[in-house]
């Protein structure tokens, strides 16, 4: 076999209901080169995967690699899946995507294995593998961005439950009564502490009257706030968004403390754009708040960490889904 047809590499895909994300990655787990395009989701399943197909050549070709170089594709979808299968069996931010053949049809597309999983559990694969090395036996990721989302390694391997939806700590409920959640309950973490939520708290505020630096930033409406302008605000000495910042880190503290009472994992792993943007912020407060919260002598020795993976985790996870294919 000539050099260059070692199948060394591998391509890791980040499906979003606005952009699709994909990243070649070496056997060390390096990434080469990324690619983006955008989901076109409103187009409907078959011409996503279309998209999701040149975006994987795009970064094949960007890498100056030939397809035939790629052992494999993994994709984290945004939504519940079935791996055996490589079923998405629905999407909340895709419309149309229900019971979608996934894997069969990207296979086909590209002429190549394919893997697919749950975004947050291919996160948390990411996490395991690129960043703690498979080293701890046990590990629960929480992703925070406009939702939250998570996933679990137990004894060393992805769990995900009995319906594929294990590690939706996103929807354990912190607050009885509380404000209304996207997956139509009440008090759920996600609809606490997630970016979307946050924003409509502000916005609400400010609209009250509540004085903050973000309306000098973006203008009375806050249309175009994104959590680094949280971190710019906070930088600056605004009051309001500091005990924002402080309350969501309190909320994220308090659902560290009721996954360390239920499965007391060595590694607690928090990560998504809100924590990329706001960790130095926020974490020794998860931290303080989840040992003042779990039943005592659980949090020992317990390291409870922000991912420096940011926005990278999806494709990293996707990769190491690729690499677990046999070969
Ligand atoms: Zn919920």
């Amino acid at each position: 076999m000539a050099e260059t047809d070692k199948k060394e590499y591998v391509v890791g895909v980040d499906l979003g209901g606005t952009k699709i994300l994909a990243g070649v990655f070496d056997s060390q787990l390096r990434c080469l080169g990324r690619a983006r395009l955008s989901t076109k989701a409103q187009r409907g399943p078959a011409e996503v995967i279309k998209r999701i197909a040149r975006c994987v050549n795009d970064v094949v070709d960007e890498c100056d690699l030939s397809p035939k170089q790629v052992r494999g594709v993994g994709v984290g979808a945004p939504g519940p899946v079935n791996p055996e299968s490589g079923k998405v069996i629905f999407a909340p931010n895709l419309p149309e995507w229900t019971d979608v053949p996934l894997q069969k049809e990207l296979s086909k597309h590209l002429d190549l294995p394919v893997s697919v999983e749950n975004d947050c559990n291919v996160c948390t694969l990411g996490v395991y593998h690129a960043e703690l090395k498979g080293k701890p036996r046990s590990m629960v990721g929480i992703f925070l961005g406009t939702g939250i989302g998570g996933g679990l390694i137990l004894d060393g391997k992805l769990y995900s439950g009995f319906n594929r939806t294990a590690g939706e700590v996103g929807h354990m409920v912190l607050e009885v009564g509380g404000p209304k959640c996207g997956c139509g309950n009440r008090g759920c973490f996600e609809a606490l502490a997630g970016r979307a939520a946050i924003f409509r708290r502000i916005q609400a505020a400010v609209k009250e009257g509540q004085k903050t630096m973000l309306t000098e930033m973006l203008g009375p409406d806050l249309e175009d706030l994104r959590s680094g302008d949280l971190r710019k605000a906070l930088r600056r000495g605004d009051k309001f968004v500091e005990k924002i910042i402080e309350e969501m880190a309190e909320y994220t503290g308090i659902a560290v403390a009721n996954i360390i009472n239920l499965l007391n994992p060595e590694v607690v792993v928090l990560g998504g754009g809100i924590i990329q943007q706001l960790a130095d912020d926020m974490m020794s407060i998860v931290v303080e708040t989840a040992i003042d919260y779990s039943m005592n002598g659980t949090t020992k020795g317990i390291d409870i960490v922000a991912s420096d993976l940011g926005d990278d985790a999806g494709i990293t996870g996707a990769a190491v889904l690729a690499r677990m294919q046999p070969k």
